[in-house]
């Protein structure tokens, strides 16, 4: 026995807390008509849930509710509170007694609790579920339902048999299912809507990350180029510093002993000059010669600087243009983004002006921001220079004639000096070996200087490529690091042939390493980090992103086929259901008629979706909206056949017949799957006492299983209860209860 009791105070007539407490498998309610009976049987409905104010024969919540009579006054409160047995745990919890009480407040407001705690309608319905009690109060047939199951409309029978055969669970769950699945799908649409938004982004960053890698890919090539080519050209400076310094010091030794042959012989000659009385020009021309020469070193020099400086302009002047073709890397003073930031803050739009005319604005003050840096660009630098090679140039045009100049005096002087010569080869005289000699040394000082300033012009042009190869090693190392520095221990192969190489070699090995420099800074390797790692970031959200969508994928596929087993086993369980209710009916029809049959027939009704969603607002359409669909819809009808008359169809059957029909099918469905309690609310009242007694059989059958709970006026019933209740209602309108002997109850019922 599950029920143990029911507490109702202040619900309808019951103004005081009164208890019934069911400690018989059958008990029954008796009481003059109007005392408050059927009260009762709604205080279950009540308590357990029902909804339908209506079907508690009320208006509103309030109506519920004791209004007062006699000299009591209205409560305020109506509170019905229902106690199960719970000690083989039904209920699923964990506790010796399960109570569940409802609350309804004047204000409508409806309180649930189970064992003392506020809960939540859902579970209620949940746990009473779990213990085998519907919802749809199948085993509670209230005054004037006995034919309820007759008069239902076969969906709404198959729905209230399918209560009864404990299959709501399964639909109860189908339906979360069908409800998780949808859910499901909406989460699988946001993820692939994630997963589309972040497609191109990523694309992007994907090109990105492959022109990083090309272009760490080129900047090792650029290394292994730079240091080949840096080892080489180290060789290449150091042995022909050496090999040029060889050939100098010879010509340099050489030039001092004769500079020292020279004083003498200009000494011998000077001390004749004075004892002969007499002009050595040799002496005289020789000076101018000299000085001649060193006049126009001078302006060589000179001119070696210029030509130097003309070249560091043009190299600027290069560098600035190549910079300006790749405007990508063009840089910005932040300072004067700061105050061009500032400059757009000063606009102020015009009056009536448009919010687009105001952005076009604010665009074509970018646009011009941007357009004056891709002119300046650093331009200035280009003018300075272009203008220091106007005055490079203008002192080069100048040195060039006066080295000119120098030139013609030199050999003007020669001519001289070849003349003199002549003259003196002819001529006796004392001083003549001392002439001679100033001649011969000044010819092989001559040839000795030719020589020395061929070298000098090699080694100055090997400054030059050395002061390029310090210069190339900076920039490459700024380019692409350190270990550009790292060049020395680069292993080139053997050095005498790589100092013998063809000078043409190693400058198509400078093209090609200028060639990838210019690729390298185009293809903007800064920022590369922020790239990278923005990569690796949005490459992660978009595999969690996959994974999710698999995850949820899974989940739908076992939902999906959560579903089904649930389906099958809805269909299989029915089924079996139906089969074994058939029997039990068909046998209790036959014992209340005597003979005859009656089933359960299963009904398949094409039906248009919209009129299916109008019936049912609770119908789930689904995704598809086509009202016009067909859907099929399941019932069950009743066959009834009476013995020894030709009446088919429950339309043509005696109110006797349809209340016998009924309770048989009540009766066969309770039998297949007992409820835990039955209330039955005068559903004897239109018995003759033939059937009155086999009404009686089948309830103390009925109680075998299931608590039953009898509102009546009939004798018959009222001698099977365990515990008879009878209700009273006085002066004051006030439902009292008491317990009595089976002799007051037929009193009171008569
Ligand atoms: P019958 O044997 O004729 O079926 P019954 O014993 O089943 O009668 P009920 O229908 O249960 O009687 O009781 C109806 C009584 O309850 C009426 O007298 C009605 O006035 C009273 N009643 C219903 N609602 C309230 C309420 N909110 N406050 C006070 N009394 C109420």
């Amino acid at each position: 026995m599950y029920l143990k009791s029911i507490e109702l105070s202040g619900f309808k007539s019951f103004a005081k807390s009164s208890e019934l407490v069911f400690n018989s498998s059958v008990s029954a309610i008796v009481g003059p008509n109007g005392s408050g009976k059927s009260n009762v049987a709604e205080a279950f409905r009540f308590v357990l849930g029902e909804q339908s104010i209506k079907s508690l024969r009320g208006k509103k919540g309030e109506d519920l509710i004791f209004n007062g009579g006699g000299n009591e006054s209205r409560a305020n409160r109506a509170s019905v509170k229902v106690t199960f047995d719970n000690s083989n745990q039904v209920f699923g919890i964990d506790f010796p007694e399960v109570t569940i009480e409802r609350v309804v407040h004047r204000d409508g407001v409806n309180d649930y609790l189970i064992n003392g705690s506020s809960v939540r309608l859902k579970d209620v319905i949940e746990l009473l579920l779990r213990a085998h009690i519907g919802a749809s109060g199948h085993h509670i047939i209230s005054q004037g339902e006995a034919d309820k199951i007759l008069n239902s409309s076969s969906k709404e029978r198959k729905s209230m048999i399918e209560d009864a055969l404990g299959l709501r669970i399964y639909q109860y769950k189908r339906v979360e299912s069908d409800r998780k699945l949808k859910k499901t799908f909406e989460n699988i649409a946001q993820v692939e809507s994630l997963r589309k938004e972040i497609a191109p982004h990523l694309r992007f960053l994907r090109k990105q990350v492959e022109k990083v890698e090309k272009a760490v890919g080129m900047k090792d090539e650029l290394l292994n180029l730079s240091r080949d080519y840096f080892k080489r050209e180290d060789l290449y400076v150091g042995f022909t510093k050496t090999a040029l310094e060889s050939e100098r010091t010879p010509i340099e030794s050489s030039l001092k002993d004769l500079s020292r042959e020279l004083a003498v012989a200009k000494a011998t000659l000077e001390k004749l000059a004075k004892e002969d009385k007499k002009d050595y020009l040799i002496l005289d021309l020789e000076a101018e010669i000299t000085g001649a020469r060193a006049h126009k070193d001078g302006l060589t020099r000179e001119f070696g600087r210029v030509e130097g400086s003309l070249a560091a302009e043009e190299r600027v002047i290069r560098k600035q243009r190549e910079l300006h073709t790749s405007d990508e890397h063009k840089m910005i003073r932040l300072k004067e983004v700061e105050e061009f930031a500032e400059s757009l803050k000063e606009i102020k739009p015009e009056d009536n002006e448009s919010p687009v005319s105001v952005i076009k604005n604010i665009v074509s003050k970018l646009l011009l921001f941007i357009k004056g840096h891709k002119e300046s660009a650093d331009s200035s630098l280009i003018v300075e220079a272009e203008e220091h090679i106007k005055e490079l140039q203008k002192e080069k045009a100048k040195l060039e004639t006066e080295i000119q100049k120098a030139e013609k005096r030199e050999a003007d002087l020669r001519i001289q000096y070849e003349e003199l010569k002549q003259k003196i080869e002819e001529g006796k005289d004392s001083g003549r070996d001392a002439e001679k000699a100033v001649f011969r040394i000044m010819s092989e000082e001559n040839d000795l200087i030719s020589k020395l300033n061929i070298i000098k012009v090699r080694e100055e042009s090997l400054k030059k490529d050395a002061d390029e190869l310090m210069r190339e090693v900076e920039e490459v190392g700024f380019l692409v690091g350190r270990e550009a520095l790292q060049f020395k221990s680069i292993d080139v192969g053997d050095e005498v042939s790589v100092v013998a190489e063809d000078r043409k070699i190693q400058e198509e090995r400078k093209r090609e390493i200028e060639k990838l420099k210019i690729r390298l800074e185009d293809s903007g390797l800064s920022g590369s980090e922020e790239v990278l790692k923005e990569y690796k970031d949005v490459t992660e959200r978009d595999e969690f992103l996959t994974r999710e969508l698999l995850d949820l994928e899974k989940s739908a596929e076992s939902l999906h086929s959560l579903i089904k087993d649930l389906e099958e086993r809805l269909a299989v369980e029915f089924s079996s259901g139906i089969d074994k209710i058939n029997s039990e009916f068909n046998g209790l029809f036959n014992t209340m008629f005597g003979g005859g049959d009656a089933h359960l027939v299963l009904t398949k009704e094409k039906k248009k979706k919209k009129d299916v969603l109008i019936e049912d607002a609770d119908a789930d359409i689904g995704d598809d909206l086509d009202g016009d669909a067909e859907v099929v819809e399941e019932g069950l009808d009743i066959s009834v056949n009476l013995p020894r008359k030709k009446i088919r169809g429950l339309l043509m059957l005696s109110g006797g017949e349809r209340a016998l029909t009924s309770i048989a099918l009540l009766f066969a469905i309770s039998q297949v799957n007992p409820p835990p309690f039955i209330i039955l609310d005068e559903t004897d009242a239109a018995l003759d006492e033939a059937n009155s007694k086999r009404y009686g059989d089948m309830v103390e059958k009925l109680s075998a299983h299931s608590q039953l709970i009898l509102i009546t006026h009939n004798r018959e019933t009222m001698s099977r209860a365990g515990v008879i209740y009878g209700v009273t209602m006085g002066s004051s309108g006030i439902s009292k209860l008491l317990s009595i002997s089976f002799d007051e109850a037929a009193e009171v019922a008569k």
